[in-house]
């Protein structure tokens, strides 16, 4: 259990407290806890500590592939494509296209199998493909390059 954990258990606590000393006042217990505790609980549990999730824990950021469930096959070859650059046929590297790390090395896999079928470019891309939209901007990559 981290620091913030407890940290936040304990207001809790503290708030549940200021809300007995309310109920005491007004009489009417039901209205002002229904939001803190359950109504299930008995009085004496009121001030225990209750279980609930991190409200600050970040969400997980997705890459588009694994955000729409794609799997990246050397038979498709349209989707592989949006990988490559068209001018030096080129595989994006993972700071451009904003992929994980397993995502990435499967597209480079397919486009190297592609490219050995015969059903890709080594130097071009196809000239079909060149008009998709692109998945991510080549001027502003996801993360800086460290090189
Ligand atoms: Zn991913």
């Amino acid at each position: 259990m981290s620091v913030m954990h407890i940290m936040l258990s304990l207001r809790i606590v503290v708030s549940n407290r200021v809300g007995m000393i309310v109920n005491r006042n007004l009489h009417n217990p039901s209205r002002v806890t229904s939001s803190i505790a359950s109504p299930a609980k008995t009085s004496e549990d009121r001030d225990a500590p209750i279980e609930m999730e991190n409200p600050y824990t970040q969400k997980k950021e997705k890459c588009i592939l694994c955000k729409y469930n794609i799997e990246p096959d050397y038979k498709n070859v349209r989707l592989i494509s949006q990988f490559q650059s068209r001018y030096t046929g080129r595989v994006y590297a993972k700071h451009i296209t904003g992929l994980c790390q397993a995502q990435q090395e499967k597209v480079e896999r397919e486009i190297h199998k592609a490219q050995h079928a015969g059903m890709m470019g080594y130097y071009t891309k196809e000239a079909e493909f060149v008009n998709d939209p692109m998945l991510f901007d080549i001027d502003n990559p996801f993360r800086p390059h460290k090189y």
